[in-house]
């Protein structure tokens, strides 16, 4: 029998993973000839997540956790959930049932039948969500699709299920940096949309503030787009040209045997090593982003206690 790994991020969800488990569990019964698996990623919470996690695998042995030794972000807590899942389908999936669990079956049936490798929840709408976030969120997605011509558009989530074959490739992503929807982007394999309207969190808070919102936009921008380091070498290029033009102004006026004053040439000496100047900026970071992503070998987490330990 094949088995469906449901991987999920906890930070402070005490109140939301009873209702999400008996919920999820419910709808992971209803698809035939399959077993499930619950990884449950406790990202370092404050609350009394963890007891509530440990409960669920004292009373079903389908359920796992990892506890990290402190909060260390969703992103970090997905990796190390899809590391630990060992099911031939895996699914992420928020605690807060905003992913909704009815959508698994249709899921499971996509990957099984009609020979998709992932089939991801995209979401319609943004009910119940400020009209500020909403909109820098539309804002943020064209922006990053435009610079990484990648496919990330607003609303396709982490709430996705997935074959072994695109998890281990996933797995294979091993950059500290870590932006999953850039990842699912970049790994390919063919995907299948199903469309789900926002509900409101079943309990608890969101764990994103405007400011959390922004320094995740730049993650995403700096994590897969080298195009801003460009800027540099774009504004060179126009203070050179700017700079060619001075120059000329000043051959003609000399053959004119017109008067230039001093601070004309100084003007454009100093146009032309700022444009030098810029576009050797533009090459350096060039070469520095190659690297960039890559030197950070710092550990993607750090595991406190498992139940496998
Ligand atoms: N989450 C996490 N670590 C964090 C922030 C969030 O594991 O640092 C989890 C959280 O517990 C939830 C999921 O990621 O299961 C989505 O978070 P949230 O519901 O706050 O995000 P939103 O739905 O508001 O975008
Ligand atoms: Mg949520």
């Amino acid at each position: 029998m094949e088995t469906i790994s449901v991987i999920v991020p906890c930070y402070n969800e005490e109140e939301s993973i009873p209702h999400f488990y008996e919920e999820t569990r419910k709808e992971l019964l209803k698809i035939e000839h399959t077993n499930y698996e619950f990884i449950f990623v406790n990202d370092g919470s404050s609350d009394q997540t963890i007891h509530e996690i440990k409960l669920l695998t004292l009373q079903d042995p389908c359920c796992h956790y990892l506890s990290f030794s402190r909060n260390f972000g969703k992103e970090s807590a997905m990796f190390a959930g899809l590391q630990r899942a060992s099911g031939d389908y895996c699914v992420i999936m928020d605690a807060d049932l905003q992913h909704p669990p009815t959508l698994l079956k249709d899921m499971y049936h996509v990957l099984k039948y009609e020979n998709y490798d992932c089939a991801a929840g995209k979401r319609m709408d943004r009910t119940g969500e400020g009209g500020m976030r909403n909109f820098l969120s539309k804002q943020f997605y064209k922006v990053i699709s435009a610079l990484t011509k990648m496919d990330m558009s607003d609303g396709s989530g982490d709430f996705r299920m997935m074959r072994r074959v695109v998890v281990d490739a996933i797995l294979e992503m091993k950059e500290y940096n870590r932006y999953m929807k850039g990842i699912f982007s970049f790994v390919g394999f063919d995907t299948k949309w199903l469309e789900f309207h926002n509900v409101e969190r079943v309990a608890g808070q969101t764990k994103w503030s405007l400011k959390s919102l922004f320094a995740y936009a730049f993650e995403g921008i700096l994590s897969f787009s080298t195009k801003p380091l460009l800027l540099a070498g774009i504004v060179g290029m126009l203070l050179f040209a700017l700079s060619t033009i001075l120059g000329l102004s000043i051959v003609v006026r000399l053959c004119l045997q017109e008067s230039i004053s001093a601070s004309f040439y100084l003007l454009t000496a100093l146009v032309f090593l700022s444009s030098l100047q810029m576009i050797f900026v533009s090459i350096l970071g060039q070469y520095i982003s190659k690297d960039y992503l890559e030197n950070k070998k710092r550990p993607i987490y750090i595991i406190k206690e498992s139940d496998n330990a």
